[in-house]
């Protein structure tokens, strides 16, 4: 028996009690005679005290930082307690000792504090793994996983396990391509996620389905995504929306209630994607603050904006509001008394190539009733109070305005609105808001194709009502400028996204389930039937043999794990991440193969 107790276990009831302990070196401290060990293992830290019997046997066998070691010893009642650790009552008098293996010196040091780079770090991720700070991240993302797990068993999902090596159908990111040995020239691709196959499970009939299942798309890595990722896959027959937002909202309150201690009893907010839009600027908003956004002037979904703003605008002869597609506003609170050095701060953040605008125009609601802004020569003061009326701002607020194209300007505001919310304060780790974002647009126009691209994917079915345009109306966009006239453009889907403060933590729809929608879906993406039935035959055909009404949804994992952990990067809460290239810096992958290897898949390299 290498261990009768974990370095986490032993309290004060121990005390003179004889056990056995396993664990890695920590740190060694001699004092004099004495010399003090805290051994650690997964469950926590022992301290261990070795005395002068024992200095002989130490002397020849020094030990040295994550050596292993096991001991016997006698609990003892600490004389100077720690009150930080569990066990800070108690230490262990060492009787004897053995060393299971040396350590060579690591190249950081194991702590939460590491002085390690994030470089050495995931080359050597096996000891990055030993700190705390990186355990408590798998231990959470582990009791995510139980809990969802539970929830699911609980209300009747089967987990079924679905094949990595599929057919590439590149529609949404791209498929990463395996070469197949036995059939030469011939490639699989890695699932971008299990879609078909849950859609296939539907038809046989296993009502509920899900999957704790890694996903694979070989996108560019932006911001925090990794090329292998992990989602908790859900699908459900004969039912309609509401029955997926009820079973999934349950299934999140479930993980904060396990993972969190969180009683979310809220009701779960619900927004159209319009307003989303209109009001935050963005599909995912975060709605712990409020800070709307204020559409002065905006092309969104052919709409103008406030008239009697246009009309102010107007009068004012402002050519950048004037000429500008869009003019959209938000009502900083309590920042009127911003410096001019904080004032051209913001205007440098807006003008950084991310945001992209060419200025920023304020209006400070000044405490004494007084209104300022960087346009005086352009509005009176009786506009600009008008102005900030407009946008409900209060005196002490701080109105920013940007103007230029639609698009770019409403994501802009939105970025402006999250940075100042998290300048405030408003935007705090460990508070929880859910919101449910629904009737997504059906499709989105792809201008280099001049076509339809799925917004979801090609699965996601029309709002009912919305059948009959898509079946009535040719796809084909005869003038790319006003694709916006288009009636496509206006069908919205049976979709929706779960957002966690700021962030999709999920999303879903409800499917096409008969074939000829489904086909007409192709024909709506420009796919032509030779395509469609080359690359979707398998759920064509199956949509035949009495496929039943379903739906589902996908969450991120990796993601949810990172919120609830209070953390920016999903890498932090997966045991062997690759770093921003898409390299495993420990693996050194990805790497050439053999000449071998070549031959046996009958490839020849020729890159170009
Ligand atoms: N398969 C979809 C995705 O990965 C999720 C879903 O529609 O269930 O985004």
């Amino acid at each position: 028996m290498y261990r009768s107790h974990t370095c986490g276990e032993l309290r004060i009831s121990h005390v003179n009690q004889e056990v056995t302990l396993a664990g890695w070196v920590q740190t060694v401290r001699k004092f004099g005679s004495i010399t003090f060990v805290d051994l650690r293992d997964r469950y926590g830290i022992t301290q261990l005290l070795f005395g002068e019997g024992l200095n002989a046997q130490l002397d020849s066998q020094p030990l040295g930082r994550e050596f292993v070691l096991q001991v016997k010893g006698k609990v003892v009642e600490r004389s100077n307690k720690n009150p930080n650790i569990p066990t800070g009552d108690i230490e262990l008098e060492v009787i004897s000792f053995s060393i299971l293996n040396k350590a060579a010196t690591p190249p950081f040091t194991i702590q939460d504090d590491t002085d390690g780079g994030d470089d050495l770090r995931m080359k050597f991720r096996y000891l990055d793994l030993r700190r705390n700070a990186v355990k408590r991240n798998l231990e959470l993302r582990y009791a995510v996983n139980r809990s969802a797990r539970n929830y699911l068993h609980e209300n009747h999902f089967m987990d079924i396990e679905t094949p990595f090596l599929i057919k590439s159908t590149p529609e949404g990111a791209r498929d990463f391509v395996v070469p197949s040995r036995m059939n030469p020239g011939q490639f699989y691709a890695l699932p971008q996620s299990p879609q078909t196959f849950k859609q296939l499970l539907m038809v046989s009939g296993y009502d509920r389905y899900y999957q704790v299942v890694k996903c694979f798309r070989d996108e560019d890595l932006r911001a925090d995504r990794q090329p292998e990722f992990t989602q908790i896959d859900c699908e459900m027959s004969f039912v309609e929306q509401e029955d997926i937002l009820n079973m999934f909202e349950g299934l999140i309150k479930r993980i904060f209630k396990d993972v969190k201690n969180i009683d979310y009893t809220d009701k779960v907010e619900r927004m159209t994607w319009n307003d989303a839009m209109l009001r935050f600027g963005n599909d995912k908003p975060d709605i712990r603050f409020g800070m709307e956004l204020t559409n002065f002037k905006t092309a969104f979904e052919g709409q103008s904006g406030h008239p009697e703003a246009l009309k102010i605008f107007e009068e004012s002869g402002f050519k950048v509001f004037n000429e500008a597609e869009t003019v959209l506003a938000i009502a900083v609170p309590g920042c009127s008394e911003y410096t001019r050095k904080q004032l051209d701060e913001l205007t440098e953040w807006v003008k950084r190539p991310q945001i992209g605008m060419n200025g920023l125009v304020y209006i400070k609601c000044n405490t004494d009733g007084s209104y300022k802004s960087s346009v005086d020569k352009f509005f009176p003061e009786d506009k600009l109070k008008a102005l900030a009326d407009i946008c409900g701002a209060q005196t002490g607020d701080l109105i920013l305005i940007l103007a230029g194209r639609e698009e770019r300007t409403r994501k802009a505001t939105s970025e402006l609105r999250l940075e100042m919310g998290e300048k405030l304060g408003l935007r705090k780790k460990d508070e929880f808001k859910l919101l449910w974002v629904l009737d997504f647009p059906l499709f989105e126009y792809a201008e280099e194709e001049n076509r339809w691209v799925a917004r979801h994917h090609p699965f996601t079915s029309p709002k009912p009502a919305h059948i009959d345009i898509m079946i009535n109306n040719n796809p084909v966009i005869d003038n790319p400028a006003e694709y916006l006239k288009h009636p496509y453009a206006n069908i919205k889907a049976n979709a929706y996204d779960m957002v966690l403060n700021g962030n999709e933590i999920g999303g879903g729809s409800i499917r096409i389930f008969q074939r000829e929608l489904q086909e007409k879906m192709f024909d709506a993406l420009g796919m032509s039937k030779e395509e469609a039935n080359h690359k979707f035959g398998f759920l064509l055909g199956a949509f035949e043999y009495g496929a039943p009404p379903h739906g589902g949804i996908a969450f991120g994992f990796d993601r949810l794990c990172a919120i609830l952990g209070g953390s920016e990067s999903i890498r932090d809460f997966i045991a062997f991440p690759k770093n921003n290239s898409g390299r495993d810096v420990m693996l050194d992958a990805p790497s050439a193969i053999d000449a071998k290897q070549f031959d046996e898949l009958q490839i020849k390299l020729d890159l170009k």
